[in-house]
Formats: structure tokens, C-alpha cells, sequence
């Protein structure tokens, strides 16, 4: 293949796009021979290219699917986060029990037991917790991830949810 010639080819259309698309458009509307030849090479193209064109296409949807996917799981967690740290604020910052403030251990604990069914009838529960929470202060505490632990045991929660 003659690639210079392919090259010159290239360059004289990009120069002139603007004026052979126009031309190519306007034969295409007015002359029905082109016409049809225009969309039997798009057909033959088509055929012929099959399996590249759906591998490239599989390939253009999967990408676009994974970013959203990326997207929306990061700004599910950035509403999370937000949520959580509204939370904590409201309840004072620290464990009532050893008054541990580190943010990274600290857990909504429902006062009187009692949040897994609580979870259960609210769809979208941890999305909802702000507001949850908020309406019924009186029912929640902030407990540090331990003295959570050790509230499960002394109830005797522990046995459906950890080994003894
Ligand atoms: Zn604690």
C-alpha cells in the first residue's frame, strides 16, 4: 500500500472537511444512486466489520458502566460520610461510656436496643439516620466500637451475632 499517497489523502481532507462533507451531504440528499451505493458500502462495511465493531462497542459500554458504577458508589459513600459526621455531631463526639472521641470507632447505638428492626423498617436506613436520629434523640447514644462490643455481651445479644 502506497502510504504517502494514503497520508496526502488524509491531510487534503482534513484541509478540506468542511467543503467535502458539505459536497458528499448535499449528493447524498439529491442523488439517488450515490444514495443507495453510499448505504450498500455502509452495509458491506458493517458486515464485514462485524465482530470489531461489537468488541469495540462491548468495550465503550463496559468502560462507561464501570465509571458510573465508580461514580455513583463514590458519591453514595461522600453522602454517608456526611451523614455519619452530622450524626456524631448531634450526639456529642465521644462514647458515653469511656469517652473515646475518635471518629473512626465511634457507633450509633440505639438506647434500648432494638435498631436491627429499626433498620429493617426503614428503607435506605443509613441514609435516612440523620433525620432518624434527630426525631428521636432520646433513643440514641454514641458508643466506641469496644464498649459497643461489650454492651452486646452484657445483653446477651452476642450470641446471634458473634461465636461466644
Ligand atoms: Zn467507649
Amino acid at each position: 500500500m502506497d502510504t504517502t499517497y494514503t497520508t496526502q489523502r488524509k491531510e487534503y481532507y482534513e484541509k478540506n472537511k468542511e467543503r467535502i462533507n458539505e459536497e458528499r451531504r448535499s449528493r447524498y440528499l439529491n442523488d439517488k444512486e450515490y444514495r443507495k451505493n453510499t448505504i450498500n458500502r455502509n452495509i458491506q462495511y458493517y458486515e464485514k466489520n462485524k465482530d470489531k465493531l461489537y468488541e469495540k462497542r462491548k468495550g465503550y459500554y463496559i468502560e462507561y458502566y464501570q465509571s458510573l458504577r465508580e461514580y455513583k458508589i463514590t458519591q453514595q459513600l461522600a453522602r454517608y460520610h456526611n451523614i455519619r459526621k452530622n450524626v456524631v455531631k448531634f450526639l456529642g463526639e465521644k462514647c458515653v461510656k469511656c469517652g473515646n472521641s475518635d471518629f473512626r470507632v465511634l457507633q450509633v447505638d440505639h438506647v434500648n436496643g432494638g435498631g436491627g428492626k429499626e433498620r429493617k423498617a426503614n428503607k435506605n436506613y443509613s441514609h435516612q439516620l440523620e433525620n432518624i436520629v434527630k426525631k428521636n434523640k432520646e433513643n440514641y447514644q454514641l458508643l466506641c466500637a469496644n464498649c459497643n462490643i461489650i454492651k452486646i455481651y452484657e445483653n446477651g445479644e452476642h450470641k446471634s451475632k458473634f461465636s461466644p
